[in-house]
């Protein structure tokens, strides 16, 4: 089932119409171990996690050296637990978090890689920073000693009307583009989940964060 849900994905998500290469980030909250790692043995190269304690608590256990990212809420007061083990911070999504990062990556000798969350449905529930404050905001954290900043991340809100969807995806995109031409090191744009991910990709996502369309259904205790 994992393993087939993979090779599925895999050969579906190819390039964007941008010629881009598309990355396939698993989404591994409450996943198992065993699940994980099968997920890996299929072919998943990049894993996210939500909560600092399931990260830690896995953190040993998962074979096969995929690239880790931190796709949740993170609390300023755990970032410690997470530096020098995270590929991509993806949810950088105020500036005191930025500077937690970038303080304790500079303590520990190294630099962080980052993108900066947008609150592109404007939504009370979502973190993340303004649309019209995302460029400031990226300029800002680029600042940061120890911190890059390599792209833009976004979570579309929930529903599946394409008229509300596409637009917003496709002024993320625009966001994207205007923030490559203005730096340097500019590489994802990550967007789409398991029920928009194609429609993202069509609109210029270059990395899908998927939990249900490779694990099944998630089940919280
Ligand atoms: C859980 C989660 C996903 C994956 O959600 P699915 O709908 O299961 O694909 C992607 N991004 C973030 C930030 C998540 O928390």
């Amino acid at each position: 089932m994992i393993e087939e849900n993979v090779k599925k994905l895999l050969e579906e998500i190819k390039e964007n119409p941008y010629g881009e290469k598309v990355t396939l980030v698993a989404a591994v909250k409450t996943q198992t171990v065993e699940s994980i790692n099968r997920a890996i043995a299929a072919g998943i190269t990049d894993i996210g996690d939500n909560h600092v304690q399931e990260f830690r608590d896995k953190y040993d256990e998962i074979t096969g050296s995929p690239r880790r990212h931190f796709i949740g809420h993170l609390q300023t007061n755990k970032v410690k637990y997470l530096i020098g083990k995270t590929f991509l911070y993806q949810s950088v999504d105020r500036l005191e978090l930025a500077e937690e990062i970038s303080k304790r990556s500079a303590r520990a000798g190294v630099t962080s890689d980052c993108l900066v969350q947008i609150n592109i449905g404007n939504e009370e529930t979502k973190g993340g920073f303004e649309y019209e404050y995302g460029l400031d905001a990226c300029r800002k954290i680029a600042a940061m000693p120890a911190l890059k900043v390599k792209g833009l991340m976004a979570m579309l809100p929930f529903t599946d009307d394409e008229a509300v969807l596409r637009p917003l995806a496709k002024k993320m995109r625009a966001l994207y583009d205007a923030l490559r031409g203005e730096m340097d090191g500019i590489e994802y744009l990550s967007m789409g989940m398991s029920g928009d991910w194609k429609l993202c990709v069509e609109c210029g996502s270059n990395m899908v964060r998927l939990g249900t369309s490779i694990f099944g259904t998630r089940r919280y205790n």
